[in-house]
């Protein structure tokens, strides 16, 4: 059933960029002077139809593929993204869970959930309502992401709040983000600034590393290691000692789990991707649609790529690394 890629690690996860289109221009993601007015996204027929994301999210799930995450540019801008939710969560023993900047999500939350979403995680960096809009560079005002939040936790959605944190951007709000979801249910995490993509002029003195920050919790709320969920986990994960729920933080950066990283990725126009910082991917709607590969044909091209896996950028990266050319997270999805 399962795969393992050269250095041991078994193919568990798999993110599907649905769309390389986004309604917000975050300043570190989709920066306005490159992702502008005159940017060229993908026409609708270079996307994967839906029928063709739930094909190769079968054969990953022979694979071994217990959770698929949609994620874009911003899932909720593809239409009628509910009936891929429906067509995904009719795969067995799957987990399926969506990633948001929250915008469209009070409109969307009740059809996600009968859909069969899993859950959901809602990208909030900011509880300030100007640090919020210079950072979505659109002015969206963070109120309208909140009442997306508890618009999902109304309909009994599980939800998750993951904050990149920039240094001098939006990491003095770190306590208040803690203080508002704390004994809310829903985990906050907190997450390294990283050096994706080539556009967001990303310099290690902008990471704020996550020991830094859950320092700085703890001293307001104490705090103590909780332990992985699963292999794989990404989060560290740190529970309130007075029992108000808990945090979680992505250091990337500073503690790469590249040893640990079951994820593969396919952009909206299905390319295959085993790493984050790839520059090259496999060509699956090629396979799909000009070569009329069969199922079987799939499973072996996919299994193929991840059996001669072996790349652990994050564990390798250095200022120098941090320079080269690399896909952009909007294109990949987070
Ligand atoms: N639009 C959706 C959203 O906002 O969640 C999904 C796509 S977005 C690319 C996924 C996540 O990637 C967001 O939480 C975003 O903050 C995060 N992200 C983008 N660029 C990043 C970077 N350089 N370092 C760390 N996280 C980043």
């Amino acid at each position: 059933m399962g795969v393992n890629d050269i250095l041991g690690r078994p193919l568990r996860d798999l993110r599907i960029s649905v769309t390389d289109r986004c309604n917000f221009r975050c300043t570190y993601c989709m920066p306005k002077s490159v992702f502008g007015r005159d940017h060229a996204f993908m026409p609708r027929r270079e996307l994967l139809s839906f029928e063709e994301i739930e094909r190769v999210a079968r054969v990953f799930a022979g694979l071994g593929v217990r959770k698929i995450r949609l994620t874009g540019g911003e899932p909720l801008l593809r239409a009628q993204i509910e009936s891929l939710v429906s067509m995904l969560a009719a795969i067995p023993r799957l987990e399926l869970t969506l990633t948001t900047n929250g915008a469209l999500l009070a409109r969307k939350a009740a059809a996600l959930r009968d859909a069969g979403l899993t859950r959901v995680t809602v990208s909030l960096d900011s509880l300030d309502d100007a640090t919020f809009r210079a950072m979505n560079d659109v002015d969206f005002p963070v109120a309208d992401v909140l009442a997306g939040i508890d618009a999902a936790a109304g309909t009994g959605l599980p939800v998750k709040v993951n904050a990149v944190v920039r240094r001098g951007v939006n990491d003095h709000g770190v306590v208040d983000l803690a203080r508002c979801f704390r004994g809310s249910g829903h985990a906050v995490r907190f997450i390294e600034f990283m050096d994706v993509g080539a556009t967001n002029g990303w310099r290690l003195d902008d990471v704020v590393p996550a020991a830094e920050i859950v320092e700085r919790i703890g001293s307001v709320f104490p705090l103590e290691p909780a332990e992985a969920a699963y292999r794989g986990e990404v989060a560290r994960r740190f529970r309130y000692l007075d029992g108000a729920g808990e945090i979680g933080v992505i250091a990337s950066v500073t503690q790469p789990f590249c040893g640990d990283c079951t994820r593969a990725r396919i952009s909206a126009e299905g390319k295959l991707y085993t790493c984050l910082f790839a520059r090259r991917g496999t060509d699956l709607r090629a396979l799909l649609r000009e070569q009329g590969a069969s199922d079987a044909e799939l499973h072996e091209r996919i299994s193929g790529v991840w059996l001669r896996r072996d790349d652990r950028y994050s564990e390798l990266r250095t200022e120098q690394t941090a320079a080269t050319p690399k896909i952009e997270m909007s294109y990949i999805g987070g």
